[in-house]
């Protein structure tokens, strides 16, 4: 079922909503809401809303099913498959931006209540501030928001040791497709009253509900965090020091992050005041970050130098040297733009199997795009990595992206074979879409299709994204 396009009696009916400041329908206002970060979709949107409360957002929702017009909830707009922007043409975007504010910490039950407009950055500032710690931490955490980090189940660095978004939600208040409003916000860390619906609109992408607030779990401050930088010769070795430094540290490890050499020389040639930590390179490095004092994470290393699983490793010193260390490996997708076009996949296996994987991967692609240089890297401790490719240094930059599609097949086919995930983290929106239908068996999809045509029955809340109806 398709949806209609807006005409100016909606417009008006924004407006008088909204007032005409937050209806924007200039295509100049428009334009930074319909870009994704990776320009890779282009779609157009006749207008963006911008609701600062609930019953806002329910009357507009409400409207919205009466007329089958579509809608695009949308955060801070750096979601890395297209799941927030335009895929068909004429979807309205829903901007979440004003639902912020409103950060209420409970101290004694380690909780947040917030509004989903607030950034990440915002929430553990505020965490911080009552002497506790919101652990979701992203590369993008300036700018993504808490309602984009639960509809995208955010993953990021401290995994290993907190879960992913999904772990870190106690209630939801939503916005249903047809504008009833679910209030779900709790903070009990039990309730097995029936199907835990929450769980529902966590990674679901804005298609079944508009999450409008949150509650979040907060933690204790750890005492101590000590980062490490070290080399090592291969990713055999960073499974062994992974089971070391867990081992070691009764399972303190909070990051523990992949970088090849390639990457480094990416950063260090195209990075601003970069500095590399080590005297000298190596095949490959792992960033290793401990809940910890530097007594623990110094024995960890001396037992890892003895079993010659690292080479050389610096640890930080102070909060300024962890932050460059964390640098390095931050703007490596970044600094990988500069070197022409990058073909990549967000992909997980069990960890055991990450260094067959990488071997297998890269003959993959030798034999597809002979010369095209693998820039694998990131968060190796969850069996996850970005497994980017960058084109070869003398190559057209549109003729290395044509072979998106035929590199990307073969390495999800690969992924498929070791029982991973072709989405570990970014989710599937427009990008991984039809792929679904490979990826998923029968049974799956008629479960997701059914979940999806219960909660939004006209196909209005980010249609044509994340699960095949057909
Ligand atoms: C530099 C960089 C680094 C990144 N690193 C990571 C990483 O380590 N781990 C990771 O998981 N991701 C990462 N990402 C991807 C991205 O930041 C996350 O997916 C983030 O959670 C998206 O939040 P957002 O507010 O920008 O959401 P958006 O991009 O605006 O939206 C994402 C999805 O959520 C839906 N949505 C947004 N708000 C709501 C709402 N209130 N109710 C219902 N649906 C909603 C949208 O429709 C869309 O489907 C990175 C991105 C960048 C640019």
């Amino acid at each position: 079922m398709t949806f209609n396009q807006m005409n100016q009696a909606d417009i008006e009916f924004f407006t008088h909503i909204l007032g005409q400041k937050y209806v924007l329908n200039d295509a100049s206002d428009i334009a930074q809401y319909i870009q994704e970060p990776r320009k890779l979709y282009t779609q157009f949107s006749p207008c963006v809303l911008k609701p600062a409360t609930v019953s806002q957002v329910s009357e507009i929702m409400k409207y919205a099913h009466g007329r089958c017009l579509a809608v695009i909830p949308q955060g801070g707009n750096t979601g890395l498959v297209g799941a927030q922007v335009p895929k068909i043409g004429g979807e309205i975007i829903l901007s979440l931006s004003r639902l912020s504010g409103d950060i209420e910490v409970s101290k004694p039950t380690q909780s947040l209540n917030c509004g989903v407009g607030n950034t990440l950055a915002q929430v553990q500032q505020a965490a911080l501030d009552a002497g506790l710690f919101f652990p979701l931490s992203l590369a993008s955490e300036g700018s993504c928001q808490i309602g984009g980090n639960i509809a995208s189940n955010a993953g990021g660095t401290a995994v290993l040791k907190y879960g992913n978004m999904r772990d870190l939600v106690l209630g939801l208040e939503v916005v249903m497709a047809d504008g009833s409003i679910w209030n779900g916000l709790k903070n009990l860390r039990k309730d097995n009253t029936g199907y835990d619906l929450k769980h529902l609109f966590i990674g679901s992408e804005g298609t079944l509900g508009i999450i409008t607030k949150a509650c979040l779990k907060l933690y204790a401050k750890p005492k101590n965090t000590t980062t490490a930088f070290c080399a090592i010769a291969n990713p055999d070795d960073a499974v062994n020091l992974l089971s070391l430094a867990q081992k070691n540290s009764d399972n303190q490890v909070t990051a523990f992050e992949i970088i090849p050499q390639i990457g480094v020389d990416f950063v260090l040639k195209h990075g601003q005041d970069m500095r590399f930590p080590l005297s000298e390179a190596a095949p490959w490095y792992i960033l290793m970050e401990l809940a910890a004092d530097e007594d623990k994470i110094t024995n960890i290393l001396a037992q890892a130098f003895e079993l010659e699983l690292v080479s050389d490793a610096a640890i930080a010193q102070n909060q300024n040297q962890a932050k460059q260390f964390w640098r390095l490996r931050h703007v490596l997708s970044e600094v990988q733009r500069l070197e022409g076009g990058s073909i990549k996949h967000d992909i997980s296996v069990a960890i055991a199997d990450i260094p067959e994987f990488l071997k297998q991967a890269a003959n993959i692609v030798e034999q597809v795009i002979p010369d095209a240089r693998p820039v694998p890297f990131g968060h190796i401790g969850d069996g996850n990595l970005h497994y980017n490719v960058s084109q070869p240094v003398d190559m057209d930059k549109q003729q290395f992206l044509d072979q998106w599609h035929e590199l990307a097949n073969k390495i999800h086919k690969l992924v498929i074979s070791f029982n991973g995930s072709v989405s570990a983290e970014h989710g599937i929106g427009q990008m991984k879409f039809d792929e679904m239908r490979n990826i998923k068996s029968e049974i799956e999809l008629k479960m997701m299709r059914q979940i999806k045509t219960q909660f939004d029955p006209r196909n209005i809340l980010n249609p044509f994204k994340t699960i095949p109806l057909e």
